[in-house]
């Protein structure tokens, strides 16, 4: 194999990506490449890879700030909640049958809910191009 053959083995695939073709939602929620939705959008549980292994698409794009932890937390905090108080109001448990079940559920329901929540704003923020707004000069 040629040095030009192994550059063009490891150049990014452009060809291979029809962003029309990626779902943005599926994409996020499934944690794939909103370009090619083929590479993987996290090289840990919440830690943003570089870029895309598939296409080479640069994630440096991507910053979603506190949007995640806001939606998990209104999202947790409504199932979690409900759920307390609907086992207060029907069973009446002691305080600390609340404690074991409720605390580790809250912290699985937002450990579970954190990644897919924040593959979607990224996948959206690609999909719709949003970015920090600039003033005309
Ligand atoms: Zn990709």
């Amino acid at each position: 194999m040629t040095n030009t053959q192994m550059a063009a083995r490891r150049a990014p695939n452009i060809d291979c990506c029809e962003p029309s073709r990626v779902s943005p939602y599926v994409a996020g929620l499934v944690g794939t490449c909103p370009r090619c939705g083929k590479g993987r959008l996290f090289s840990g549980l919440l830690r943003l890879a570089p870029s895309c292994s598939e296409c080479g698409q640069d994630y440096s794009f991507a910053d979603t700030g506190d949007g995640p932890a806001i939606f998990v937390m209104t999202i947790a905090g409504f199932i979690v909640c409900g759920a307390a108080l609907w086992a207060e109001v029907v069973y009446q448990p002691p305080y600390w049958a609340h404690a074991l079940i409720f605390l580790p559920l809250s912290a699985l329901v937002c450990i579970g809910l954190l990644r897919p929540t924040k593959g979607l704003l990224i996948t959206l923020q690609y999909f719709h191009k949003a970015e920090e707004g600039r003033r005309a000069s």
